[in-house]
């Protein structure tokens, strides 16, 4: 049977690359749902919509086309047929996120997508998010939690961004995960039958085995 692997976690735990390299190393699909609220954000700002008004993203969120490509080794997003990766790592986008995957329309209909891709997917998938153990996949065979420490996520983060100020991008890290957490529809949060796995003292490598194991036992 398809094998469905949820893992949730703050940013800069290492969610992607554990998720990206697992998924390939077990032939599975692999699904970044953070790629998909910064996919309708980029699209919202592009096409003027209010950030700051929830009633006017929630009649908006019906109408971008959001495609996921699910291949661990080469993981594409599009909006309305267009290329999406670039755009969606800025700043702009990144400060955004969270207001607008706030909004319960938003949620609503990117979990259903979510949910289209995971049954959809033949061997299985490794899914990676704030809310897939808890809200999108209850259902999965395993739910990973990740966890570091504030300054080792500061860390990893600046070291993917060029030029990137460690204590600007930790201020920014702990907002963006204060308002995730925060928000009424599905926040960040542990599911209760989730492992948690603090990676502040891990590996890469490390936490890819340990989540290897973990779907093997
Ligand atoms: O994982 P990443 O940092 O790219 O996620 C960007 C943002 O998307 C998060 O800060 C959060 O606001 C939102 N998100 C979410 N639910 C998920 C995945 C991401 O609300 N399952």
């Amino acid at each position: 049977a398809a094998v469905i692997v949820a893992i949730d976690g703050p940013s800069g735990t290492g969610k992607s690359s554990t998720s990206k390299a697992v998924a390939a190393k077990l032939g599975l699909s692999y699904l970044d749902t953070g790629a998909q609220y910064r996919a309708i954000t980029w699209w919202m700002i592009s096409n003027g919509i209010d950030i700051d008004d929830p009633a006017e993203i929630a009649v908006a969120a019906a109408k971008p086309v959001i495609v996921s490509g699910t291949d661990p080794s080469a993981p594409t997003i599009t909006v309305d047929g267009e290329d999406a990766s670039g755009p969606i790592r800025t700043q702009d986008v990144t400060s955004k996120v969270s207001a607008v995957s706030a909004v319960p329309e938003v949620r609503a209909l990117i979990t259903q997508l979510q949910r289209d891709i995971a049954a959809g997917a033949g061997q299985g998938i490794v899914v990676e998010g704030r809310d897939i153990g808890t809200t999108v996949l209850p259902d999965a065979d395993l739910k990973v939690f990740l966890t570091a420490s504030p300054e080792a996520r500061a860390a990893r983060r600046s070291g993917e961004i060029k030029g990137a100020d460690v204590t600007a991008t930790k201020e920014a890290l702990i907002k963006r995960d204060a308002a995730d957490s925060g928000r009424k529809t599905s926040p960040l949060a542990k599911a209760d039958d989730a492992v948690e796995v603090d990676t502040t003292e891990l590996t890469l490598d490390q936490v890819i085995e340990c989540v290897v194991t973990l779907i093997e036992e």
